[in-house]
């Protein structure tokens, strides 16, 4: 049988996909130039490429592949399903095994009255979903005029209109003329880059007392939720100070102010628990899923939702939903994919041996003179790169200049890890050994040694 992969150079495969294939994210025209590095197969936390190269993945993809890759149970499942039944719709009255399987699993496994589950293809599009679905909910208990929804400055909630909206990425809400009416935003709690000399914990409680203004300024009878990532990911694995939920918490009680916690990375183990909400103590009423949800080996998301909210929905018919919405061969393989990281002990194991593991070695960096802070929760980590330790300070170059020369070094390194301006992060996928912790670390220094070297010979080692 011929390869589906590495049928042809790797020079005319980057050139077909300059030609043809827009990719996300990305300034097509720069990476044309560069070609896309092609990635033909995966085992573990290995990535291979089309020049036989092995790359250390500590990204899991994108913060999704919690189980490893290359695990045959799951294109098994896959498989019979798709034999067995390959689609069905769930809009008409009808349900199917694999929907109501993993519904029940996911409401088993979420904390507290999370019984019930909207499904999606994915985070965005399930935050979208949220949109609509805490909206409605206030519509149906009579205060119609309950639609903001409050988010945070730098949150990440994806990619489509909603989701866009629904973050603080003024990079993307500049593309498109979002966000859409009724979004409102606060400050992040992130103190090395905004905490200047307030303790951290003062400075955490300050930011989350904004919610407070700002549901004063909006009016409480006009604000629907509030929605944050436990950790925020893509804006930089920040980690609030201690405190920070607890009074989000309070605030979002004593204003009868519904919570959205978008655990799309933080849920499914990357934290050493299921959700990111019981390592940080958050009752959600709605949490949003994806990613490690199947291990990013098919798309599959979902809202999941509190007796308090769904009993409210189940009054009217709510008009949402999309044609893949419970997909019995993406249901099939998330059940799949949650039987191994559950029978297989892999959160337990985060939990009480790898992630303390790669939290020391992490915070072994601080020492680099080139890193200004390290912070780890769980599997997902960044440190902070800087001119100048002492002063948390940031580059005189534009922001991502230096974290950029960093990534490529790592690149070159067969390190995955990502930049997010100058903050270097890792989220790896959750089977990562010991050794293979030792491996992401060497080369983590390796890169940074580098990285610094230019930098400084470029004249960037100049604080801003
Ligand atoms: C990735 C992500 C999303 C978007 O999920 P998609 O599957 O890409 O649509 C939403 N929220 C958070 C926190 C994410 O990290």
């Amino acid at each position: 049988m011929n390869k589906i992969t590495n049928h042809l150079p790797t020079a005319e495969l980057q050139a077909i996909d300059a030609a043809h294939h827009m990719h996300p994210f990305t300034a097509d025209g720069e990476l044309k130039q560069k070609g896309a590095r092609v990635i033909t197969s995966a085992k573990g936390i290995w990535l291979k490429d089309s020049e036989g190269e092995q790359v250390l993945d500590a990204m899991a993809g994108l913060w999704c592949v919690n189980i490893g890759y290359g695990r045959d149970e799951l294109a098994d499942v896959a498989a019979r399903q798709m034999r067995e039944l390959p689609y069905y719709n769930t809009f008409f009255q009808t349900t199917h095994v694999p929907a109501i399987a993993l519904a029940q699993k996911l409401a088993e496994l979420a904390p507290g009255d999370l019984n019930h589950v909207f499904y999606a293809n994915g985070g965005s599009d399930a935050n979208d979903t949220n949109i609509r679905m805490v909206r409605t909910y206030w519509a149906e208990k009579g205060q119609p005029e309950r639609e903001v929804i409050i988010s945070r400055w730098n949150a990440y909630h994806g990619s489509t209109i909603g989701g866009t909206s629904l973050g603080g990425m003024k990079g993307m809400h500049g593309q498109g003329s979002l966000p859409i009416p009724g979004i409102e935003f606060i400050d992040q709690p992130n103190w090395y880059a905004e905490g200047g000399d307030t303790d951290p914990e003062a400075f955490g409680l300050e930011r989350a007392q904004q919610l407070e203004a700002k549901i004063k300024e909006i009016g409480p009878e006009k604000v629907a939720a509030f929605i944050g990532e436990p950790v925020q990911g893509a804006g930089g694995v920040i980690v609030a100070p201690d405190g920070y939920w607890a009074e989000i918490q309070r605030i979002c009680r004593k204003y009868d102010i519904l919570l959205i916690v978008d655990e799309v990375i933080t849920g499914f183990g990357r934290t050493g628990n299921w959700f990111g909400s019981q390592t940080l103590d958050i009752k959600p009423d709605i949490m949003t899923v994806a990613k490690g949800l199947s291990s990013g080996y098919v798309p599959i998301g979902a809202s999941i939702v509190s007796d308090k909210v769904a009993d409210v929905l189940a009054a009217t018919e709510f008009n949402h939903g999309y044609t893949y919405s419970g997909h019995p061969v993406a249901c099939a393989v998330a059940l799949e994919n949650l039987r191994i990281l559950q029978e297989e002990g892999i959160v337990d194991r985060v939990r009480e041996d790898t992630a303390p593991y790669l939290a020391e070695k992490w915070h072994s960096l601080a020492d680099h003179p080139f890193v200004g802070e390290t912070k780890i929760v769980g599997m997902m980590a960044s440190l902070a790169l800087t001119p100048d330790k002492s002063k948390r300070a940031p580059f005189a170059a534009d922001t991502g200049t230096v974290g950029y020369i960093t990534r490529e070094r790592c690149f070159a390194n067969n390190l995955i890890m990502r930049h997010v301006g100058d903050r270097m992060i890792i989220s790896p996928p959750l089977v990562i050994t010991r050794a293979e912790i030792d491996t992401l670390i060497e080369r983590a220094r390796k890169s940074l040694d580098e990285a610094y070297e230019i930098v400084k010979e470029k004249g960037l080692l100049v604080a801003g």
